[in-house]
């Protein structure tokens, strides 16, 4: 890429310098022979390589957003799935970094080592900005807790070893009766519905939960506190969307003042 003076901008330190020249070289070794036929498999391979790159550690505490920001314009700019697998993997633990207990952290050495995928399951057929309108339900008993409802656009859902689900638990109305869980993908009662297909091909799922039973201690953070987590994660998040925008615009912008290859000579027979 041409212009790099942006890492000169004040706000970057020494670290994030030397992280963003890394990574570049190391995405241009890595990621060239990245096969996209499969689409699930594909992705599954990235996180495995992010995570043995080292890449994914910055997904897990602490969350620096310049990092992830260099991450994910870096990846973008040389891979859109790789910069996928890399987001999805700090987004869908997000909750349990910021807000999880230590047993729950367990599964962060998985997500940020690349031996498990992770996703976020917010949003709702009925409930997408409008994340207080969730209905997805989750009632307690004495073993713990029963989840029945819906999300849909979930990314990496089909392929996620592991699932952050919001659901109303009724601690209050609106936002304010949220709870955060943390869900194993095979859990019984949790179900791909559908597999959702998109332009730029990436797993994203409609998922059912018919009856999940899981234990107290599934719940991230404290009852009705699920609004602030989600919230929490998202801030750290959507400045990394425009990174990535940015990365993606940079390789158009590369592609397009790249000068296409000579017409082959056309030789006529008495030539
Ligand atoms: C490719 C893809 C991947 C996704 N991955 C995930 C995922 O991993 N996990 C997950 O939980 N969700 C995911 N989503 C869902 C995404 O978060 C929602 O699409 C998003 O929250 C917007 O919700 P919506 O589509 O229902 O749009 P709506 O909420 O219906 O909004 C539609 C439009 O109305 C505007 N609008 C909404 N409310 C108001 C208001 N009160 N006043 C004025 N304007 C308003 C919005 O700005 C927007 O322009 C994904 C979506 C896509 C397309």
């Amino acid at each position: 890429m041409g212009d790099r003076s942006f890492l000169n901008w004040p706000f970057f330190e020494a670290r994030h310098r030397e992280l963003a020249e890394n990574l570049d070289a190391w995405a241009t070794e890595n990621l060239r022979d990245i096969n996209h036929a499969e689409t699930d498999a594909a992705c599954r391979d990235l996180v495995a390589a992010l995570g043995r790159g080292g890449w994914l550690k910055h997904t897990g505490a602490p969350l620096d957003v310049r990092t992830l920001c260099l991450i994910r314009e870096t990846l973008a700019r040389h891979d859109g799935l790789a910069d996928f697998a890399f987001a999805m993997q700090g987004l869908g633990m997000g909750p349990v970094t910021l807000f999880g207990t230590d047993k729950q952290r367990k599964w962060l050495e998985k997500t940020t080592n690349g031996e498990a995928i992770s996703a976020f399951a917010l949003s709702e057929p009925k409930s997408g900005s409008d994340v207080a309108n969730i209905e997805l339900s989750a009632v307690s008993d004495a073993k713990g807790w029963i989840l029945d409802g819906e999300k849909t656009w979930i990314s990496n859902g089909g392929i996620a070893d592991v699932y952050t689900v919001f659901a109303r638990t009724e601690d209050g109305p609106g936002a304010k009766g949220l709870s955060a869980f943390l869900i194993p993908a095979d859990t019984a009662g949790l179900e791909v519905a559908e597999r959702l297909e998109t332009g730029a091909p990436h797993p994203l799922a409609r998922l059912r939960f018919n009856g999940v039973r899981i234990p107290q201690d599934a719940m991230i953070g404290t009852s009705g506190q699920g609004f602030r987590i989600a919230m929490s994660v998202l801030d750290i998040f959507r400045s990394t969307v425009g990174a990535a925008a940015l990365g993606f615009a940079r390789r158009a912008l590369d592609e397009t003042l790249t000068p296409c290859p000579k017409p082959p000579l056309v030789r006529r027979p008495d030539e």
